[in-house]
C-alpha cells in the first residue's frame, strides 16, 4: 500500500447537479450549484479549468468526502479518478456553475457520467486553473480547437470586445454539434464537420488554420484540442508564421486512444510533448 506524502492542494467544493441539457448531439451541459458552491471561488481566465473527482465503485469513502485528506490514508489505486473541465460559466447570482461535456461514446469516466447525470447527482470539483484571457492589445484573434476545446472557446470570444475581429475554427462531428456562441460580428466562425470520422483522426483543423487568411498586427492566438491536432499546428503557429510565444496558448486536452490518466503521463515523454 503507497501512501503518498501530504501536499498542498488547491480547494475542493462538493456539488450538486441542478439541471441538464443537450446541446448538440455529442454536448450535454451540467449545470450544477447547491451548498458547496459557497466553496468555489472562480478566477478570471477565460479558460477556467477545474478537475472533477469521481468516487470509485466499492471502495467505501469516509464522509464527507474530502478527495485530499483521503490520499493520506487509502492506497493510490482507491483514489478517485481525476478528470478536467472547463468551466463554461458561473452565474454568482444563481449560485451556478456550467461545464459542458463530450459525449464521446460509451468509453471513458466523465463522458459517460455526464450523459447519464440527474439533478441531485455529487459533482466533486477542485481548482480552478487557467491561463488564458484575450490580449486587449492583439489586432486581431484566432481560436482553434475541437469539441473538447469548444467551451474554453467560446467562453473566450464571449469575452471579447465587441469591435473584436478574428477567425475561430471550430471542429466538431455534424451540423447538429454547431451552437450558438455570442461571438462579436468581426469574428468569422468556422465550423469543420468531420461527417462521422472519429474524432482526432481528420485534417479538418489544421488544413483550415493553415489556409487561413493571415491579417494585418498582431495576433493572439488561443488553440488547443487533440494532442496530435495542436502538434500540427503548432507547427504553422511558430515555424511558419514566426509567432512569439507570449502570442499563442497551445495545448493538448486530450490524445486518441488515451484516456485521461494516459494523457497525462505521456506529458512527460517525448510523445506527450507539445
Ligand atoms: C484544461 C482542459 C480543459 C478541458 N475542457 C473540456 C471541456 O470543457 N469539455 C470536454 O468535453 N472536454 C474537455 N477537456 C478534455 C477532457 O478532459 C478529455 O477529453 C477527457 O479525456 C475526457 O474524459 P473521459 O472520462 O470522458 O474519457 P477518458 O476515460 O479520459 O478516455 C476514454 C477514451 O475516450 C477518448 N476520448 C477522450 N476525450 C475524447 C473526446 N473529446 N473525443 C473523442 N474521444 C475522446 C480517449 O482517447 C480514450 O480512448 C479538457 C481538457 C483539459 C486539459
Amino acid at each position: 500500500m503507497t501512501i503518498a506524502p501530504a501536499v498542498k492542494h488547491r480547494p475542493q467544493a462538493t456539488l450538486t447537479v441542478l439541471r441538464t441539457h443537450w446541446l448538440g448531439d455529442h454536448m450535454v451541459r451540467v449545470i450544477a450549484g447547491g451548498a458547496g458552491f459557497s466553496d468555489f471561488t472562480p478566477n478570471n481566465s477565460t479558460d477556467m479549468y477545474v478537475k472533477l473527482h469521481f468516487l470509485q465503485p466499492g471502495v467505501d469513502y469516509p464522509e464527507p468526502v474530502d478527495v485530499f485528506a483521503l490520499r493520506d490514508t487509502l492506497p493510490r489505486e482507491q483514489w478517485p479518478s481525476t478528470r478536467t473541465y472547463t468551466v463554461r460559466w458561473v452565474n454568482p447570482v444563481a449560485q451556478e456553475l456550467a461545464i459542458d461535456f463530450v459525449v464521446h461514446g460509451d468509453e471513458g469516466l466523465a463522458g459517460p457520467w455526464a450523459a447519464a447525470a440527474q439533478p441531485g447527482d455529487r459533482l466533486i470539483v477542485s481548482g480552478p486553473g487557467g491561463g488564458y484571457t484575450p490580449n486587449p492589445d492583439a489586432d486581431w484573434y484566432l481560436y482553434a480547437g475541437d469539441e473538447a476545446a469548444l467551451p474554453a472557446i467560446a467562453a473566450a470570444m464571449e469575452a471579447l470586445p465587441e469591435g473584436a475581429v478574428g477567425h475561430a475554427f471550430l471542429e466538431v462531428d455534424a451540423e447538429a454539434d454547431i451552437q450558438e456562441i455570442a461571438a462579436p460580428r468581426g469574428m468569422e466562425l468556422v465550423w469543420l464537420l468531420r461527417e462521422g470520422e472519429p474524432a482526432g483522426t481528420s485534417a479538418l483543423l489544421t488544413d483550415a488554420v493553415a489556409a487561413a487568411t493571415w491579417r494585418e498586427g498582431t495576433v493572439d492566438v488561443f488553440a488547443h484540442g487533440e494532442r496530435e491536432y495542436m502538434k500540427a499546428l503548432r507547427k504553422i503557429f511558430f515555424a511558419g508564421q514566426g509567432l512569439e510565444r507570449s502570442q499563442v496558448s497551445l495545448s493538448g486536452y486530450w490524445a486518441r486512444g488515451r484516456n485521461e490518466d494516459g494523457f497525462q503521463a505521456e506529458k512527460k515523454l517525448p510523445i506527450g510533448k507539445i
